[in-house]
């Protein structure tokens, strides 16, 4: 028997150790993937806080799950030509993704957490679908009170159980008596990363984007872990280690982890729009120009990036800011949560 979260932690890690999951042949495909204007966007993020922050000495560009390294590509270029050139950290455990992104990065420095980051100099991080794929608890009402849900093997089959001690102590008072079968999912290590991250930028200096699909008023009730192989959803028990398992993003539970520890934070607002704040309109139609050819190709990406019904919504942007560093652009209509 094994508790959800080391059933998700164990697959991925297999799921992306062995393999580039990404692009149309993959499981799923990424905003980066859709079309270089994300990463853009991304670099030109970073470099307008660093610019106004005064261009603070030795500054360093963080990835954590840079994929193939398209996004990090993107932004470097976008940034580069702003007058920055930081020095580039990629935070990644898989082998097979590692050898990708070296292809195209050869000057990186790889690392499996970020504790081995530089400690001085100002950190300008990106995380994009990183923090769904780490592993989620689910605990569950059951008849008895609350429960861990775990797996467990039966006549050949990976079968969800509830076992373990009650964990009706871990719920929130205004959750308890939710109806039972409702499950509250955690992710430790969400927590712990945020935690981690919003405590070297405000040591440091700098500024986390932090983009994924997810909600905005957690802890809340629901299922989300799901498993997609092929560009379809799956079972999440089949084929472990064979098909990416991710779960939503709780975005106010990391706000408040890396929040405690000392920075700032902005949204989360739309995926869509951030990028229309951060002009991504405009970015479309200079591209389609410059490719009359590809003019369909694009204005079809700014689409999808960006409308309710596609990635605009779902997926949700937040930022995290050094105490001393400057209002982020794309966030004004969201209350930063700074005292
Ligand atoms: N950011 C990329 C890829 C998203 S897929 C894009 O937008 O295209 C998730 C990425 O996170 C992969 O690179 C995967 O190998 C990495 N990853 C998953 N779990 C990780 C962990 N615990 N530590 C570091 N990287 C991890």
């Amino acid at each position: 028997m094994l508790p959800i979260a080391y059933f998700m932690a164990a697959a991925n890690a297999h799921y992306y150790g062995t393999r580039d999951p990404l692009g149309a042949a993959g499981d799923f495909i990424t905003a980066p993937e859709i079309s270089q204007m994300f990463g853009e966007l991304c670099g030109l993020w970073l470099a307008d806080l660093w610019d106004r922050a005064g261009r603070p000495a030795n500054p360093h560009y963080v990835e954590f799950g840079p994929g193939r390294g398209t996004l990090a590509v993107d932004a470097l270029r976008a940034m580069r030509r702003a007058g920055l050139d930081p020095d580039v950290h990629l935070i990644e455990t898989s082998p097979a993704l590692r050898k990708a992104q070296a292809d195209r990065l050869p000057d990186a420095t790889w690392h499996d957490d970020l504790s081995s980051l530089p400690s001085e100099g100002p950190l300008l991080v990106i995380a994009n679908e990183f923090f769904d794929a780490l592993p989620v608890r689910q605990i569950v009402h059951g008849p008895q009170g609350w429960f861990e849900r775990m797996v467990t093997v039966q006549h050949g089959l990976i079968l969800p159980v509830l076992d373990g001690p009650p964990l009706n102590g871990l719920i929130p008072e205004h959750l308890h008596d939710s109806p039972v079968g409702s499950i509250i999912e955690t992710s430790p290590a969400s927590v712990a990363i945020a935690g981690a991250l919003g405590e070297r930028i405000a040591a440091q200096g700098g500024a986390a984007l932090v983009v994924d699909y997810g909600y905005d008023h957690g802890p809340a009730i629901g299922d989300t872990l799901q498993a997609v192989r092929g560009h379809g959803y799956a079972n999440p028990f089949d084929l472990p280690g064979d098909q990416d398992l991710t779960a939503h993003v709780d975005f106010a539970t990391i706000g408040v982890a890396a929040h405690v520890r000392g920075v700032h934070v902005h949204g989360p607002v739309g995926q869509g729009a951030w990028l229309d704040a951060m002009g991504i309109a405009l970015r479309a139609e200079a591209l389609a120009r410059a490719t009359p050819d590809r003019r369909d190709e694009i204005m079809g990406a700014h689409h999808r990036l960006t409308h309710a019904d596609e990635m605009g919504v779902l997926f949700r942007a937040m930022a995290l800011i050094a105490p001393e560093w400057p209002q982020p652009v794309g966030f004004a209509n969201s209350a930063a949560t700074s005292s």
